[in-house]
């Protein structure tokens, strides 16, 4: 059979790569050790947040020796490239948080306003621990004062899109972070 063809070249609309699929990969694979030693002996619950996390899911779950579940919710309080500083849940988990150690799987923390919610949210559930591993931190930009304990990768304060990431619903496929073309930006 054939090796199936991954497209190498760089998309038009990137203005440079920011973080290349191995350095990804490589940095997941180091998150997912921390994570299992961390939890060992403990089942843990990841709570991915759609749906720019689910690239990072992915490959973090595979990455993860302890026993584990996943679930998903979903939020939003984007507008294009800003952040309209509004938080909304459109989709809730589907079991109980009540005695779980939760895992929030975060594709980026900007200002923190939405992971300071869902900590918010999930912890008055009474789970028995709520941490949260972020692949990509923008520490410059906070509003929410909040802390991802396991962060991939710290970045400038710059529109990345790629690894799960979209700008209106596109890139979400780049298998690497890059940093979109300003002209591409409508605002
Ligand atoms: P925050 O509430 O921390 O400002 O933003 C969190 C959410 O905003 C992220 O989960 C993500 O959906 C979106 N976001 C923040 N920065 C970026 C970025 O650089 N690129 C993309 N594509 N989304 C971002």
């Amino acid at each position: 059979m054939p090796a199936r063809s991954v497209p190498s070249s760089v998309h038009p609309d990137i203005e440079r790569v920011l973080l290349d699929e191995s350095a990804i990969k490589a940095r997941i694979k180091e998150l997912g050790r921390q994570i299992s030693q961390d939890y060992a002996g403990r089942k843990l619950t990841l709570v991915g947040i759609l749906k720019g996390s689910i690239v990072f899911m992915g490959d973090l779950m595979r990455s993860i020796a302890a026993e584990c579940t996943i679930d998903f919710m979903a939020v939003s309080s984007y507008d294009g490239v800003s952040s309209t500083g509004v938080v909304r849940l459109n989709l809730d988990l589907r079991e109980s948080a009540e005695g779980k150690d939760l895992l929030i799987v975060e594709d980026v923390v900007d200002t923190g306003l939405t992971l300071h919610y869902l900590l918010d949210n999930l912890r008055s559930r009474n789970p028995r621990s709520v941490e949260v591993c972020a692949l990509l931190d923008k520490p410059d930009c906070r509003k929410a004062q909040v802390r991802a304990k396991y962060v991939g990768f710290s970045i400038p304060n710059e529109f990345v899109v790629g690894f799960g990431l979209d700008y209106n619903e596109l890139y979400r496929n780049l298998p690497y972070v890059g940093i979109l073309k300003k002209e591409k930006q409508a605002s």
